[in-house]
């Protein structure tokens, strides 16, 4: 019996650690090989061993695609060049006049990608709070296909009932999909509330390294829709590269520890921006005045390691807290062991227009941490020092 065939039955540390892996059957080699090759021997015309040809699917790419796939409790998983190309595969299931319902505080690049690309192809999107049943259901018509939802959502770390829009999804005769990248199975499993599929940005906690960048689609139980799916990737040729796939699934042998971690850090620096009187406010799901807090009670493992919060003193004094960080990295990315920090307005969620942001919540002062697994004493101490100077800005000013 091979690991992958009783892998079902384990803990998700040891399913991280052990879906999808078997030695090498030539060498031995503990870990799946970087199949790093384009093309596969044919004995005649049509009769290989499964594999033809790199775009369509590759060994090293399908280790990755059982892990996760194995990891969210879906029937099959298909892997991508990045987690927009993961986005948009699910968005090419629209045709021309087709409408979808997307929420309206999502990753910037899936608002861009909707609205300026898809848009010219005929299909149509409508951003919705999808905390409000009434509106969601609103937005229906005859060609809804889907409702593509992100919980928490970035940066505003806004949450969302997946069940309850499983159930208008469904009701319409849509798809529920889940952007699952905030959280990861770890922490949340959107099959458990109706999803029908789930997107991952794996760029984020699942290689969780800044190494890559890579997403991935899974599919709960709908074979056809797997199927349709990989046809589609074939066709417009978004598979992710062996070489990426390898190094993610390294990355997911240690995604529990990593979030353990990184949700403990992410507690203590949320509960020490909330007491500062220089902090104007804090959105972390784990504090106890966090709206939605009962829900991500209910929807979740833990409350995630994203961060944000506005420093007193607006677009000014946030600049001044990014310039002065020394251990928190100003980029772009988030999941990663190191510890981020990005503006959303000029960085994430530059693409949406200004009034947009400002109905999302995403203010000019905004900060998004992404809270690494360094020892939270010497995050808390960055934080701490480079408030501070944002503050005597003020007083200079
Ligand atoms: C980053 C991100 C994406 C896009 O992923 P890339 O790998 O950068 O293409 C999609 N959704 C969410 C929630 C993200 O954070």
């Amino acid at each position: 019996m091979t690991i992958s065939n009783f892998v079902h039955e384990l803990g998700f540390g040891t399913r991280s650690v052990h879906a999808g892996r078997r030695p090498d059957p030539t060498t031995g080699a503990v870990l799946a090989p970087i199949y790093q090759v384009t093309t596969f021997a044919q004995e005649a015309p049509g009769e290989h061993k499964g594999y033809a040809y790199s775009r369509t699917a590759n060994p090293t790419v399908v280790a990755l695609e059982e892990r996760l796939a194995d990891l969210e409790g879906g029937v099959g998983a298909l892997a991508y060049g990045s987690g927009i190309a993961a986005v948009d595969a699910i968005l090419r299931l629209c045709d021309a006049g087709d409408h979808v319902a997307i929420g309206e505080t999502v990753y910037g690049g899936t608002i861009r990608l909707a609205r300026d690309v898809l848009a010219r192809h005929g299909v149509r999107a409508s951003f919705v709070d999808l905390g409000d049943p009434g509106a969601l259901e609103r937005s229906f018509g005859e060609r809804t296909r889907l409702v593509l939802s992100e919980s928490p959502a970035n940066p505003t770390l806004k949450v969302v009932d997946l069940a309850a829009v499983s159930r208008i999804a469904h009701a319409g005769g849509a798809l529920h999909v889940v952007d699952n990248t905030f959280c990861t199975p770890y922490l949340q499993r959107p099959f458990d509330f109706g999803a029908d599929a789930v997107v991952h940005s794996t760029t984020k906690y699942l290689d969780g390294h800044n190494a890559t960048v890579g997403g991935a689609v899974v599919v709960r139980d709908d074979v056809a829709l797997l199927e349709r799916l990989r046809w589609l990737r074939n066709a417009t040729g978004a598979i992710q590269s062996p070489f990426e796939a390898w190094l993610t699934l390294q990355g997911v042998k240690t995604l529990p520890l990593r979030l353990d971690r990184q949700c403990a850090n992410a507690q203590r620096v949320a509960e020490f921006l909330a007491k500062r009187k220089d902090v104007a406010r804090v959105l972390y799901p784990g504090l106890p005045d966090f709206s939605g807090r009962a829900l991500v009670q209910r929807q979740q493992r833990r409350a995630g390691a994203v961060v944000s919060f506005e420093p007193r003193g607006g677009r000014d004094a946030a600049v001044a807290f990014l310039r002065a960080l020394r251990l928190f990295t100003v980029a772009e990315n988030l999941g990663s062991v190191e510890s981020i920090a990005t503006h959303p307005a000029t960085m994430t969620h530059a693409s949406v227009p200004p009034d947009e942001r400002a109905r999302r919540g995403i203010t000019e002062g905004l900060v998004r941490l992404s809270v690494g697994v360094e020892d939270p004493e010497d995050l808390l101490a960055d934080l701490s020092q480079a408030l501070t100077v944002s503050c005597r800005r003020e007083v200079a000013v």
